[in-house]
């Protein structure tokens, strides 16, 4: 059965530890994203589970078998890299065959094999071309065409879109997962685009300084975030995070004093267990209704830059405590800068972080 298991995986370069105790398994038929920032450990993670690389303590474990002393060809698993190499005086067609070589099929099994995934991945009117003849797009397929031919345990994607603009991103990241959704294979893709993360895990992995700081669905990630790191990497414009000194809690709503204010707002039941402390309240930028008067439980802010974003628009706005705040509101809410808003955060959508920067959950 295809699936892959990391076990407490550490990799050391000399004093230097890139990957840390990072645990993960990934089912069979799973998409799993390894996000983060530049230099967090991902592709090192990836490289040890494609045997590139080994791991200095832990197991890595796939189809069920530990893997820790194989070599990369031992491990029967299709990796796809950012910079693909493709055999340039090679036929579309036979670029896909190239890896069922070693396979000793006859050749109808072979090209009945090659035709099934270039239709798959839309390839079947360009097998003739040479790669210097085709689009970038299909260059990209291309090389996934390459990996899933062969069938094999596992496949592992690293920044698999990176050298693609845009427009295409976005239509191959829905092609790829599509693919990938009929296959049944436990795959791993590195990525640093959270919109790709979103778009095309199952469950993303996301990681800091070498570990892993949450594995949940996207929903999970965006909508209950473990830590202010994972909450403030996660959502676009980014999570206002904003310190606070927490008093008490009562009858569903936290006293807090928060931007020079003593605010009452209402928390989930955990928050309960929190000793007077300081802590920093998590609010999405579209989570705040703007109402006309200040009350117990809004927060003024007063507009200081105004981005149109379409549909909507970004404020960027100065409280009395002088933080700064993110704010979303449809395009039709006319606001001038200088102009005093007050904010009404929504209750099913603040988030507590305690002094260790976890979330207060239940
Ligand atoms: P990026 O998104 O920039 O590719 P990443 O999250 O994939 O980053 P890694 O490539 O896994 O990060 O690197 C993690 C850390 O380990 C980095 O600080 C990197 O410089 C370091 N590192 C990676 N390979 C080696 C190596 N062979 N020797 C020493 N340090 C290394």
């Amino acid at each position: 059965m295809s699936t892959i298991e990391i076990k407490n995986v550490t990799k050391k370069f000399g004093d230097f530890t890139a990957v840390r105790d990072a645990s993960l398994s990934v089912q069979p038929g799973e998409v799993v994203c390894l996000l983060g920032p530049s230099g967090c450990g991902k592709t090192t993670t990836l490289r040890m589970i494609a045997g590139l690389e080994r791991a200095t303590t832990g197991d890595v474990i796939i189809a069920g078998k530990e893997m820790n002393n194989l070599p990369p060809e031992k491990r029967d698993i299709a990796m796809v890299f950012q910079f693909y190499a493709l055999y340039p005086a090679l036929t579309v067609g036979q670029n896909i065959a190239m890896p069922l070589h070693s396979e000793g099929l006859s050749k109808d099994e072979m090209d009945k094999r090659v035709m099934k995934v270039a239709k798959i991945m839309h390839l079947d009117t360009v097998m003739n071309r040479m790669p210097s003849h085709i689009s970038e797009g299909e260059k990209q397929r291309l090389a996934v065409a390459r990996a899933i031919v062969r069938d094999p345990n596992c496949f592992l994607f690293d920044e698999p879109l990176s050298r693609l603009d845009v427009e295409l991103r976005h239509s191959m990241r829905g092609q790829i997962k599509e693919v990938l959704q009929g296959l049944s294979k436990a795959t791993v893709i590195v990525t640093h685009d959270q919109l790709e993360a979103l778009t095309m895990a199952n469950r993303i992995a996301i990681m800091k300084d070498g570990m892993i700081e949450q594995v949940g669905t996207p929903h999970e990630v965006f909508a209950k975030p473990a830590n202010v790191f994972v909450a403030s990497f996660i959502g676009t414009p980014q999570m206002n995070l904003l310190d606070a000194d927490f008093a008490s809690f009562k009858g569903g709503k936290a006293k807090v004093a928060l931007a020079g204010k003593g605010l009452e707002i209402a928390a989930n039941p955990a928050v309960e267990g929190l000793k007077p402390s300081k802590v920093k309240i998590g609010i999405r930028p579209r989570a705040f209704t703007t109402v006309s008067e200040q009350a117990g439980d809004t927060i003024a802010a007063q507009a200081e830059l105004i981005e149109p974003m379409g549909a909507e628009t970004l404020i960027h706005a100065r409280t009395a405590g002088g933080g700064d705040i993110r704010v979303v509101v449809p395009r039709e809410k006319r606001v001038k800068t200088g102009e005093t808003l007050h904010l009404r955060p929504d209750p099913r959508q603040t988030h507590f972080f305690g002094e260790d920067g976890k979330a207060v959950r239940q």
